[in-house]
């Protein structure tokens, strides 16, 4: 046993670390010295470059994905009595969103292979209470759009998209968050680009989009923030209860320059995916699926799975051994049904749901921040070796 680990304490390598860079930190400081920190013009300027990225007509800032999640709902008037469809393999906040709006969270389980939601488990979770689907396109792989457009037209269902980690991501040259009614983004401090907390909405149509801005402005009616402007007072006019989900300037000024960088980034985290490939591929773990010529991944997550059986080392164990070795690692996710809170509401159990448990039981998500140097990526890969015995 070597003991000496792979790097200190004090050079831990944490998981997910954001990069943050000159001109993020300039725009921030002007923000604060123009004293308006508040929902203005950035964050009209963050909505205008994130549709030209995308290529989506319609956008709304706010101040998370959880809201956009939520308000997406709310404009789909999905509410008490029905049934939204969603995967076990996801961040809480995409089933405590389903909740929050009244409805009732109803679960598919996922692909072995992507982890991503199986549309013959959708179909067959399908009642006449049924109102929408909401696919998570897990670490950055998009779903199976053509399959899941086709159910929900069959059906008359809506589809509301969490891109969480599907920013770059694009399923036959169109992009994630386009094909639903709603796409829905996030910029928290370890997503693909960061604003610190921030999410943004795509939509369909203005319609909803200005539906989306209400909610999230107290109800108020539209650009309620230009009511302090030089343009002369305005009244406003409260139409709804809404919430307080607007974005600031202050984070918009820190999404535009990273959005700009966006390519940059996820090239590096393509070759930081790759480089994982090459080097495990001698290894008992299971690695990435591969990525087919129609889609493009976002390399949000690099998940290896450890089976015992296989790798001779639990999946907990190899987590403790790795972090022993100064290498930050995450699960993503524990499926939703081993949560205390929705076997107790919805009487849910793991093994309903088998792909999505075992793959929570198994996987571990390793660093892939575009922050990594080739000596951060060097360490990860000797920590792996070191926790795993070569086959
Ligand atoms: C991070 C995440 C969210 C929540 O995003 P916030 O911006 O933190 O609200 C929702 N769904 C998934 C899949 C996520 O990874």
């Amino acid at each position: 046993m070597n003991s000496k680990p792979v790097r200190t304490k004090e050079n831990f390598l944490i998981f997910g670390s954001p990069i943050i860079e000159q001109p993020e930190i300039d725009e921030v400081v002007k923000s604060m010295k123009s004293g308006w920190l508040g929902t203005g013009p950035k964050v009209a300027q963050f909505e205008t470059d994130f549709k030209a990225y995308k290529g989506a007509n319609y956008a709304a800032a706010l101040n998370s994905c959880t809201a956009s999640l939520h308000l997406s709902m709310l404009a789909s008037d999905i509410g008490k009595g029905d049934e939204i469809i969603t995967t076990p393999m996801t961040f809480c906040a995409t089933v405590n969103a389903i909740i929050h709006c009244g409805a009732t969270p109803v679960l598919a389980d996922v692909d072995q292979r992507t982890m991503n939601i199986d549309p013959k488990c959708v179909e067959a979770k399908i009642t006449p209470k049924t109102k929408a689907i909401l696919p998570v396109h897990f670490a950055g792989r998009p779903c199976d759009m053509d399959a899941l457009l086709n159910i929900a037209e069959r059906h008359n269902l809506k589809i509301i998209e969490d891109c969480a980690h599907a920013i770059e991501t694009t399923y036959n040259g169109k992009h994630a968050g386009t094909f639903g009614e709603f796409g829905c983004f996030s910029f928290y401090v370890t997503k693909n680009i960061v604003t610190g907390e921030g999410g943004m909405v795509l939509a369909k149509s203005e319609e909803a989009i200005n539906r989306i801005k209400i909610l999230g402005l107290h109800g108020m009616t539209k650009d309620a923030w230009k009511r302090f402007s030089d343009e002369g007072y305005k009244h406003y006019l409260v139409v709804t209860a809404g919430f307080k989900y607007n974005m600031m300037d202050i984070q918009a000024a820190i999404g535009i320059h990273q959005l700009k960088r966006i390519e940059v980034y996820w090239k590096r985290r393509q070759a930081i995916w790759q480089r994982y490939n090459e080097a495990f591929s001698n290894l008992p773990i299971g690695l990435p699926a591969d990525t087919a010529s129609n889609i493009r991944h976002a390399y949000h997550l690099y998940t290896i799975s450890v089976d015992k059986d296989k790798a001779g080392i639990s999946r907990d164990s190899f987590i403790d051994a790795v972090t022993a070795e100064g290498i930050g690692v995450g699960v993503h996710y524990l499926s939703i049904p081993e949560h205390p809170f929705y076997q107790k509401t919805f009487g849910w159990k793991p093994e309903d749901y088998p792909n999505a448990m075992r793959i929570g039981r198994q996987t571990v998500s390793l660093p892939i921040s575009a922050k990594l140097t080739d000596s951060d990526i060097a360490d990860v890969i000797k920590a792996i070796y070191k926790v795993v015995k070569s086959k």
